[in-house]
């Protein structure tokens, strides 16, 4: 109720929630918020110190010395800056996706991001894709998605993504790391990734990426009709 429109995108890894929501954030004159880069750059910080990113008390002791912005290059891709450092390929590495889904499950971290995350919808019209945001992060979204889609047709997706930015994985070792992290993502005691009870179910195994872009865009048009 700021004034500002929000479209919240929730769902699990390799569903096509990025892309689909950075096309549809273009088309409607929004800024897409891809908040899965935040906690990876978390992630990052964790791994480069040295850190197991499953211990709680040492994650938390090194927040306080990270400074983590979000902004936006001249191709109008968002770019993680960690304490002044362009980290926006380096968190896309694949072992840097397990220590994301590690040290998110932690409250201290969720705790720490919150805000930045609430701010960005506070001042914009938002598209923002993550795991928890029609449920925690902004619960008085105007539109809520879940977008999925079955683990294997998500592994054959983030395997060619992987090979066009010159990082293959092999097909098993993609569809192994995408179940684990479902399986943390879904099961953690803190803002699991659920669908958000008003949320609409979008399921993309089927299709493909047009016609993907299409039925959201269709949802979104929808939704926000019903709501004027
Ligand atoms: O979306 P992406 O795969 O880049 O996210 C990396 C990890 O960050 C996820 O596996 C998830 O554990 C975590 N995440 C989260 N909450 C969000 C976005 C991402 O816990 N809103």
């Amino acid at each position: 109720m700021n004034g500002h429109i929000a479209v919240a995108i929730d769902g699990p890894s390799g569903a096509g929630k990025s892309s689909l929501a950075r096309k549809a954030a273009a088309k409607l004159g929004y800024i897409y918020v891809d908040t899965g880069a935040i906690y990876r750059t978390v992630g990052l910080a964790a791994d480069r110190a040295g850190l197991d990113t499953h211990d709680e008390d040492a994650v938390k002791a090194l927040l306080p010395s990270l400074g983590i912005d979000m902004g936006y290059n001249t191709a109008g891709e968002q770019c993680m800056t960690l304490n002044g450092e362009d980290v926006s390929a380096a968190i896309r590495q694949p072992r840097i996706s397990m220590a994301a889904s590690n040290v998110s499950a932690m409250p201290p971290v969720r705790a720490f991001l919150l805000d930045m995350q609430r701010k960005m919808a506070r001042e914009n019209d938002v598209i923002m894709d993550g795991r928890d945001i029609g449920t925690v992060v902004l619960p008085d979204a105007e539109v809520k998605i879940f977008l999925t889609a079955s683990p294997e047709a998500r592994a054959q997706r983030r395997m060619l993504e992987l090979e066009q930015k010159g990082m293959s994985q092999p097909y098993d070792d993609v569809l192994r790391e995408i179940l684990q992290r479902d399986e943390q993502d879904m099961n953690r005691a803190i803002a699991p990734l659920r669908q958000a009870d008003d949320a609409v179910l979008l399921d993309t195994s089927d299709i493909g990426f047009d016609e993907s872009l299409d039925r959201l865009c269709g949802i979104i048009g929808a939704q926000l009709e019903k709501k004027s």
